[in-house]
């Protein structure tokens, strides 16, 4: 039997979020029957993504949807499109673009390491602080597009979305978000693009489900279609990131299922298994547990963040997190600081919250 025993590995409780680390998220029967009906036939790849793509953009009520392998890799060619919906011509150039509007204006305080992906394509990044003059003054004639990523990275003092749609919108400039983690809630599937963006990315593999070498690229047509003929299974700057034939499916069933999942039961799960936490751990001397909402990525779901004396309980957190994950069976729960971490009930399938409380009474003694 090819599994993970055979190689020594030991699965792990998720207890930490949808991180790709760790795997992500896990495939549920349906995304896994959808994936497996898929291998036993051979179909038109790019008939299949265009078919895909119609079907999920028809479901998420936008005008177009492509699959990507991952929101990074939906980052990258989104970066692409703005530069190619005008100039097709930029086909076989990446990432030598000087010729073309080869600027990407970014928040300051939004960039992250997944930002690299922008720069791959030859966009150089034009940083702004925030405010709509920032913003005004960065806009010039080599402007391609303007990069937002959705989250715990947006800063108060960040310009609001919509009013930043409405500049771009008004100098035709698209402006693309990256919301690779911000699911649920469910309608943030239309949400991003209803307001105006021209393309919002999405991961597959996090709350949605579906395969972890996937995502969604949602929104504007002339965007799409104009990475298509450099993307997979054609030849260009997107042919390494491939999505086969089974990961397809298997993103358009997780979609199907998303949409129907009872969102408001998973939440009060994850309330209840925070409330388990926070009753179990309280009385334990040098231990406090308190419920958190929203959670790490702006998730309307609550999680808990455990704070610990380190003198009481002769450990710092770091140690505690590493004896999670040594313990039988391995738990991956998020490390904040040297006295704190987070419980996360977003990826425990049911029954695993009362093997982490057994394990947090066992480790935090
Ligand atoms: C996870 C994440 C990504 C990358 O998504 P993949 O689907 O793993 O490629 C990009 N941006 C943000 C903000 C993320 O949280």
């Amino acid at each position: 039997m090819t599994d993970y025993q055979s190689l020594g590995i030991r699965p792990l409780i998720n207890a930490y979020a949808t991180v790709t680390k760790f795997g992500g998220s896990l495939m549920p029967p349906e995304v896994v029957s959808a994936m497996t009906a898929a291998a036993a036939g051979f179909v038109d790849l790019a008939d299949l993504q265009r078919r895909v793509g119609e079907r999920i953009a028809q479901l998420t009520h936008n005008e177009a949807a492509y699959v990507t392998s991952g929101a990074a890799a939906g980052i990258q060619l989104a970066a692409a499109a703005a530069v190619m919906y005008k100039h097709p011509e930029a086909l076989k150039r990446f990432p030598d673009i000087a010729a073309f509007k080869d600027e990407a204006i970014i928040f300051r305080g939004q960039r992250n390491p997944y930002d690299y992906s922008i720069q791959a394509v030859g966009l150089k990044y034009v940083e702004i602080a925030g405010s709509r003059s920032d913003l005004e003054a960065a806009i010039s004639e080599r402007t391609a597009c303007i990069f937002w990523f959705h989250g715990a990275l947006v800063s108060d003092d960040d310009l609001p979305l919509a009013e930043l749609i409405a500049i771009a919108k008004a100098r035709d400039i698209p402006v693309i978000v990256d919301a690779a983690a911000q699911l649920p809630p469910v309608e943030n599937l239309w949400r991003f693009t209803e307001m105006g963006a021209a393309l919002a990315l999405f991961s597959g593999g996090k709350d949605l489900r579906g395969p972890q070498s996937t995502g969604l690229m949602l929104g504007r047509r002339d965007l799409i279609d104009s990475i298509r003929p450099i993307s997979n299974p054609n030849h260009g700057l997107g042919r390494p990131f491939k999505v086969g034939k089974e990961e397809m499916m298997g993103i358009l069933a997780a979609v199907e299922r998303y949409l129907q999942l009872d969102h408001d039961a998973r939440a009060q799960y994850c309330e209840d298994a925070v409330t388990l936490f926070c009753e179990a751990l309280n009385p334990l001397p040098g231990v406090c547990a308190e419920r958190e909402f929203p959670n790490e990525a702006g998730q309307p779901l609550p999680w808990c963040r455990v704070t610990i004396d380190p003198c009481i309980l002769g450990k710092s957190a770091d140690e505690i997190v590493q004896a999670f994950l040594a313990h039988e069976p391995g738990i991956a729960v998020s490390p904040l600081n040297e006295r704190q971490f987070h419980l996360n009930p977003m990826t425990l399938n049911p029954g695993e919250e009362l093997i982490v409380r057994d394990a947090c009474l066992k480790l935090l003694t």
